[in-house]
């Protein structure tokens, strides 16, 4: 039997493993079920992928996506694997015989759908093969507290179960936090000592965070300039807003293209090619991009309009620097991108729980963009590890000094207080500062001790109770219309036991004033 150190060096040609990996293998071959959570780029793929040519019988991978699959079925067979995919677009007169090729030992990893093993047909067949593993690929899909729930993982177990073969189970993420990587091993029968986790930080990635700033797009080409020849991914949420963002940059001969759903397959399959193959440097994307790009070279990744939850965000800023080299990532944020979330997740079908999960998850997000803590930490603390600061994300590197606001945030706390805990943010920051708005009068503000006694603007005051959350003074409680309360910490403030220092956010790259267009 070949080892698995010779086949890392025989068939992938590498010769070292990465961390985890060889943990990971062994277990599997031990037949243990087994979880393995790590970063993006951090080579899941080969945690199954070598069990796979070891063991004598077949391995199963279940996937969510088909354009995934694809990508790892040709670049298996350019290291002379033979595997197939069965989903819905395979079609039905190529079943028996991919099948039949497996139960042969032709092919050695089968990937299917979640859908497709939920179908009890399919259960049936797959009794003719000998099954040593089942990889379950994304698993976090499994788990409602995740961010991309798919009903179907939830029968995984069921149609495990029936394989008369008995295969042990590989589930791999890269994006767990404590509760989903629990949830993913009571769904999947795995014991917590098989747990594989490996450091969530990625040290080859700057993080920076631009909040609020003017002239997104012009800040965007800069960024693109300061990566000249090197390949880069916008992301976006709307596809007019990639559009408006790809007519932008456009103009400023950058090899770059649009790339969201609307497209036809065709089109998305050539721009996924000449990005893969350096024909285009930039993709600007919405989410439908990304998931299954293997692209190991990417050198930055941007999203224009923040991002819904910290999960996605990682993993699509995580596909930046796959081959270690260093990456940066930068998160801009405007308060009114979230309140379109906001508005998505309002409008969404989903259960009033699941909202209230969406809600919590948004929140963490403009926690990231307001925090003081260095982002590679908050991230790394998310996903329920720890690590040092790493010195090189735009909080690390944020030289300005620290401003003490504590006599503003006295006030934005007794306004709070006086205000009951009843209202969001907006309304304390109207109230505080003295608005004329009409519903001053109708909620009572107006008459209240700390109406108008902070005579700096809104905007200002927002930004501050944004602080206030992000480093727990405050918090934001509640879904749809969340409303801000007080923590013991912000109450310290109050009692003048701790004092608040802010830092000025740090200035972003200069924008030259002939790119300042719109
Ligand atoms: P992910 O964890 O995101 O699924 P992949 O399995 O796609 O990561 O691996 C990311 C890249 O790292 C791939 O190009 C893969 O070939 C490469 N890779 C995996 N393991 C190693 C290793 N031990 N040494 C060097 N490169 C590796």
């Amino acid at each position: 039997m070949q080892m698995p150190q010779q086949i890392l060096k025989q068939v992938f040609g590498y010769s070292n493993f990465r961390p985890g990996q060889e943990k990971v293998i062994s277990l599997v071959l031990n037949k243990q079920n087994t979880l393995a959570v790590m970063p993006t780029g951090g080579g899941k793929s080969i945690c199954y992928q070598i069990p796979a040519l070891i063991q004598p019988g077949v391995t199963l991978v279940v996937s969510p996506l088909i354009s995934l699959m694809k990508d790892q079925i040709d670049s298996l067979r350019q290291n002379g694997i033979v595997a197939a995919a069965l989903n819905s677009s395979t079609p039905q007169e190529e079943v028996n015989p991919i099948l039949r090729q497996a139960y042969q030992g032709k092919i050695k990893l089968l990937y299917v759908t979640p859908e497709r093993l939920a179908m009890d047909y399919f259960r049936y067949q797959l009794n003719f093969l000998d099954i040593d593993l089942v990889a379950v690929d994304e698993a976090h899909c499994i788990s409602q507290w995740g961010h991309d729930f798919r009903p179907a993982y939830r029968q995984l177990l069921d149609g495990i179960k029936v394989l008369k073969s008995k295969p042990s189970i590989l589930a791999l993420t890269a994006t767990a936090t404590p509760r989903v990587q629990k949830d993913i091993a009571e769904q999947l029968d795995i014991p917590t000592q098989n747990f594989v986790i490996t450091s969530f930080a990625r040290s080859n990635l700057k993080f920076s965070v631009l909040n609020s700033i003017k002239n997104t797009n012009a800040y965007m080409l800069q960024i693109i300039r300061a990566h000249p020849n090197q390949a880069g991914i916008i992301y976006s949420n709307t596809r007019k807003k990639v559009e408006e963002i790809n007519e932008y940059l456009k103009r400023y001969d950058i090899k770059l293209a649009a790339y969201h759903a609307g497209l036809s397959n065709s089109l998305r399959e050539e721009i996924q090619d000449d990005f893969q193959f350096n024909r285009l440097q930039v993709i600007v994307a919405t989410n439908a991009f990304g998931m299954g790009i293997d692209k190991s070279n990417v050198r930055f990744v941007i999203h224009a309009n923040s991002a819904s939850n910290i999960e996605s965000y990682y993993q699509e800023a995580g596909r930046a620097g796959r081959d270690g080299e260093e990456s940066e990532v930068i998160l801009i944020y405007h308060p009114g991108d979230v309140r379109q979330y906001r508005w998505f997740i309002d409008e969404s079908d989903a259960s009033d729980e699941y909202k209230k999960l969406q809600y919590e998850k948004l929140q963490k997000v403009t926690n990231y963009a307001n925090t003081d803590q260095c982002l590679q930490q908050f991230i790394v603390r998310y996903f329920g590890q720890d690590c040092d600061a790493c010195q090189k994300c735009s909080n690390c590197l944020n030289e300005n000094k620290k401003v003490d606001v504590t006599d503003y945030v006295k006030k934005i706390i007794s306004m709070i207080y006086e205000l009951d805990g009843r209202f969001g943010k907006s309304v304390v920051a109207q109230a505080v500062s003295g608005s004329t708005n009409q519903r001053m009068k109708e909620i009572g503000a107006n008459k209240l001790e700390h109406f108008g006694s902070l005579k700096i603007s809104q905007k200002e005051i927002m930004s501050i109770i944004d602080f206030l959350i992000a480093n727990n003074f405050l918090e934001s409680i509640g879904d749809q219309y969340p409303v801000i309360h007080v923590t013991n910490r912000g109450w310290d403030v109050l009692d003048g036991k701790v004092k608040v220092l802010k830092k000025e956010a740090k200035k972003p790259r200069q924008v030259a004033i002939s790119d300042n267009l719109d």
